[in-house]
């Protein structure tokens, strides 16, 4: 009796069902961790369900679906990440972006004129992402992204370069930290925002806890920034930040409290407060 053909279909049906356990979105995991082991678009695995994998794809194919079974994020098994339609490598030193961000990058376009060039400020930019995504629609801006991380701000660099956008300049540091003396019309942030005891942070473990945990309320990064930002604004800028589904009220305190104004709250295409920008 021969064994059935390990098909693309059936590869994926099995593949799927197991990480069913631990994923939230099984099938598109297993596609994607396909997709890559065959270096193939997606789009391959409907077209050729029938084909049958080599042995050496079926061992790469199973070696990858046992750590994403562990808990892994998918980006960081295929090294890269689509962010704002710009594949962007990651490793384990960068925060995996997530399309919840591109809120952040949708509502600071919306008020990033095309036709003046701006200074804006990406604070822990990690891979890039949202440095890149602004570069990118506004190639006359200029683009400053910090991190507190070499190891991140090279991964940052290396897609900046991958994708040819030389308006971005990158710096080491904490925060507002390296640029305390430069003047932006628009500063953005995807800070930490979790809370250290949010049981949330074992699932992410895989990835840098500093980009994740923020403090006892998860607020400890926006509560420095919104003290500080306001310093490096020019008149008329704006600070977007993004923060945790339940932070709306609290990022708004805090605001106020440092003396902001025009505090609003936007929600994510899921439905959830998700970006404060305010002013001075
Ligand atoms: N949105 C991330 C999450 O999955 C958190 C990202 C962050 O802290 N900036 O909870």
């Amino acid at each position: 009796m021969s064994l059935p053909a390990i098909t693309i279909e059936n590869s994926l049906a099995d593949a799927a069902e197991r990480l069913a356990e631990v994923s939230d979105s099984p099938r598109l995991d297993a596609e994607t961790l396909l997709a890559w082991v065959l270096d193939a678009p997606r789009s391959h695995l409907f077209t050729h369900p029938e084909a049958e994998l080599n042995d050496q794809a079926a061992r790469a194919f199973s070696a990858a679906l046992a750590r994403r079974h562990q808990g892994e994020p998918v980006a960081y098994i295929t090294g890269s990440k689509e962010f704002w339609s710009l594949l962007l490598k990651v490793t384990r030193d960068t925060l995996v972006p997530r399309p919840e961000t591109e809120t952040l990058v949708e509502q600071a376009l919306l008020l990033i004129p095309r036709d003046r060039p701006c200074r804006i400020l990406d604070l822990g930019t990690g891979s890039g992402a949202i440095a890149l995504a602004l570069a990118s629609e506004r190639p006359n801006c200029e683009i400053v992204a910090t991190d507190a991380s070499r190891d991140a701000l090279e991964i940052a660099k290396e897609n900046a370069k991958q994708h040819e956008l030389d308006n971005i300049r990158f710096v080491e540091g904490t925060w507002i930290e390296p640029v305390a003396d430069e003047c932006f019309d628009f500063v953005v942030a995807n800070p930490p925002y979790v809370r250290d005891d949010d049981p949330a942070l074992d699932e992410l473990r895989y990835e840098p806890r500093s980009a994740l945990a923020a403090g006892p309320d998860g607020l400890d990064a926006i509560r420095r920034i919104a003290e500080d930002a306001g310093r490096i604004l020019a008149a008329n800028g704006t600070l977007f930040l993004e923060h945790g589904a339940d932070q709306g009220n609290a990022v708004a305190d805090v605001l106020r409290q440092t003396g902001w104004t025009g505090i609003e709250c936007i929600n994510d295409l899921a439905g959830h407060p998700r970006v404060t920008k305010a002013a001075r």
